[in-house]
């Protein structure tokens, strides 16, 4: 068993041994017990929107289908543009975007043309209407600035015939529904959704709407994870509060477990209470204790329960965030769609001081905003402690402080990686 803090390659081998490891580490030995999902389903293009693309997208068709005007103007050979000053052709006709003019142009003959309409035969060339003058109903006068094949657009120039158009994996975005949409297509082939059991541990929790007792707090934990989990696409079971009760946690275990690819829990994960879920768990299935070196969310359990994921995470409210947002996400993004997570990140300049000591990995909350010359500066959203879940509301972004960083001046470039990516 390997326990270091710095390498890359994890063993899992033995999952009683603490083992402090990195956050980078973490997250490659994490990705590399995930096997993604393959089956898939078909689906109406609509419904579609935000899934996995299953399959290959092979063109049927040229895009555009025909040779067509980028402008309203006129339709000429680029054989008949002026060398002189100008020179005066003859207008046999009009073609519009779905009214074709039928007939050849011939040399010396020019056709009005609209935007979209597909070119006569005999032109390649179209000058924009604002250029030319009308000398009566049936003569143009072209002056000499133009090129020859100008304004435009070639038979499958966005899209040739049997090219690849959308490759598996792809998260199908607006864009990706219409150029499905211009190729005809009216179904498309998507992975199944990640299904995600989710609860809360803890004696002192209570759910929103009962009273509190003395020591008692509402199970805020199980919202942000909702919203954090809702927002990664995913067939959700919230199976609410549970005890720190052997037999209560390892029945949840169970049912959590049963026909979901993924559990994610909070709490009972930090030193003292760890032994007892530990105990559980190992009863269970496949599962590793880690100490990440990180700030906040320094406990991080994971591994397997039956045939799903398992993740541990800690009880802090601002901790779960941030461990969900650096481990469970990018695993649910490869669970889900089996390409790598790359996380986005912005270069910005920080606004205040921040102390640090080497050898862990901060996420502290930052307020990312623009400043007048462009650039991108972040401030503190105030206090970070791992229970000041406000800190996360107030923020609309990390600051990465990574492992060997020792400290931020007002000036400095930092790293940040705003929420508003973390989907
Ligand atoms: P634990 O990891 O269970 O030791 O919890 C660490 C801290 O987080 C304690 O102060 C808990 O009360 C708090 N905590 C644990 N779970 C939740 C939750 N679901 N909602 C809000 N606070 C929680
Ligand atoms: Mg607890």
């Amino acid at each position: 068993m390997t326990s270091q803090a710095t390498g890359s390659t994890v063993s899992c081998a033995d999952p009683e041994a603490q083992t402090t490891l990195t956050v980078t580490a973490a997250r490659e030995a994490i990705l590399a017990n995930i096997n993604p999902i393959l089956t898939t389903q078909r689906l109406a293009l609509r419904d579609a929107l935000g899934r996995v693309l299953a399959e290959e997208i092979v063109s049927p068709v040229d895009v555009p289908g025909h040779t067509n005007s980028a402008m309203d103007g006129y339709a000429i050979a680029g054989s008949d543009l002026p060398e002189q000053e100008y020179r005066d052709l003859a207008l046999i006709g009009t073609a519009i975007a779905g009214m074709p003019f039928s007939q050849s142009c011939r040399p010396g003959e020019c056709v009005r043309i609209m935007t979209g309409a597909p070119m006569p035969t005999g032109t390649d060339t179209v000058v924009m209407q604002e250029q030319v003058s009308l000398i009566d109903d049936r003569q143009v006068r072209i002056g000499k600035e133009h090129r020859s094949g100008q304004h435009v657009r070639q038979a499958g120039e966005d899209i040739a015939q049997g090219s690849v158009v959308l490759t598996p994996g792809k998260q199908l975005a607006p864009a990706d529904l219409g150029v499905m949409a211009s190729l005809g297509f009216s179904e498309v082939g998507v992975k199944r959704r990640p299904r995600v059991a989710f609860f809360s541990t803890g004696d002192e929790l209570r759910s929103i709407g009962e009273p509190l007792s003395e020591g008692e707090v509402y199970d805020s934990n199980r919202y942000s994870l909702y919203g954090m989990l809702k927002r990664a696409d995913v067939e959700l079971l919230d199976l609410g509060i549970v005890k720190d009760d052997p037999e209560a946690l390892k029945r949840a275990f169970l049912t959590a477990a049963e026909a979901t690819d993924l559990v994610v829990t909070s709490g009972g994960v930090s030193v003292g209470e760890a032994d007892y879920t530990k105990r559980i768990l190992q009863q269970l299935g496949e599962i590793h204790f880690w100490k990440i070196a990180m700030k906040p969310g320094r406990p991080l359990t994971f591994g397997r329960l039956e045939n799903s994921l398992f993740f541990g995470l800690p009880g802090n409210p601002v901790a779960v965030m941030v461990t969900f947002y650096q481990f469970v996400l990018p695993a649910l993004h490869y669970l889900a769609s089996g390409t790598p997570y790359l996380p986005f990140t912005l270069p910005a300049v920080s606004g205040f001081e921040i102390r640090k000591q080497p050898g862990r990995f901060e996420f502290i909350r930052g307020i990312l905003s623009r400043q007048a010359d462009g650039s991108l500066t972040v401030n503190s959203v105030g206090q970070q402690g791992s229970g000041i879940l406000t800190s996360m509301s107030r923020g609309n972004c990390f600051i990465l402080l990574p492992e060997p960083c020792d400290g931020v001046s007002s000036g400095d470039a930092v790293t940040v990686q705003p929420f508003s990516a973390l989907v």
